[in-house]
C-alpha cells in the first residue's frame, strides 16, 4: 500500500488521541489542496499493509484511527485489508477522509465493504471557496457520516470545532497537521 507518513498522537483530526495514517495517490486534484505532493503514487512508498498493521497493533492508548492523504480510497482492495487488520486488533474507532462522495463509494463493492467496517467517513473534494475555517472538514460541501451510533456523542463537536494544529519532527522534517483555514 503507498503510505506516505505515520504519526500519532493526532489530535487534529478527529476525536481525542489517534494515529494517522497518509496514503498516497488522488484522483481529484482539488485547486488549492493542502497535500499535492501525495496526489501522484511513489513506488519507494509502497509497504505492505502487515507491515502498517504492526506499527498500529504496537500503539498504546490511542483513541481511534485516521486515514487520510491523498484518497485512501484510490487504493481500496489495500484500504479493506488495512482496515479488517485494524478491527481485527480491537480498534472500530476508524475515521477516513474521501474527495469521493458517499453515493459514489455506495455503489462499489469494495468501497461498501470498508464503509461498513468504520465509525466515521468525511466525504467530497475539498472546493476552496466553500471553506469557512470551521469543523474538521476542508470545505462546507464534505460531509460528516457516522456509521457506528456508539460513536454520535464522541463526533459531535467534529463539524463545528475549532481547527488546530499541530507540529511535529518528521524525519528531519517539520509536517504541520490540521485542517487548513482559507487564510493559510
Ligand atoms: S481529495 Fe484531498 S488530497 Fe485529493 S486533491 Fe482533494 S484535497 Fe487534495
Amino acid at each position: 500500500m503507498y503510505i506516505d507518513r505515520i504519526i500519532c498522537p493526532v489530535k487534529t483530526l478527529g476525536p481525542g488521541n489517534r494515529l494517522t495514517v497518509w496514503t498516497i495517490g488522488c484522483p481529484h486534484h482539488c485547486k488549492n489542496c493542502s497535500n499535492p505532493e501525495l496526489w501522484a503514487k511513489d513506488t519507494q512508498k509502497d509497504i505492505p499493509v502487515s507491515d502498517v498493521a504492526k506499527i498500529i497493533k504496537k500503539q498504546k492508548g490511542i483513541d481511534g484511527i485516521t486515514i487520510t492523504g491523498g484518497d485512501p480510497f484510490y487504493q481500496s482492495a489495500e484500504l479493506l485489508e488495512l482496515v479488517k487488520e485494524i478491527r481485527l486488533a480491537g480498534i472500530d474507532d476508524i475515521l477516513i477522509y474521501t474527495g469521493y462522495i458517499y453515493e459514489q463509494l455506495a455503489k462499489d463493492k469494495i468501497a461498501k465493504e470498508i464503509i461498513g467496517n468504520i465509525a466515521a467517513l468525511v466525504d467530497g473534494p475539498y472546493i476552496s471557496e466553500l471553506n469557512d475555517n470551521i469543523g474538521l472538514r476542508g470545505s462546507s460541501n464534505q460531509r460528516l457520516f457516522i456509521f457506528n451510533k456508539n460513536y454520535e456523542k464522541k463526533y459531535k463537536y467534529f463539524e463545528n470545532a475549532k481547527r488546530q494544529r499541530q507540529n511535529f519532527n518528521y524525519n528531519g522534517h517539520v509536517i504541520s497537521v490540521g485542517i487548513p483555514n482559507k487564510v493559510d
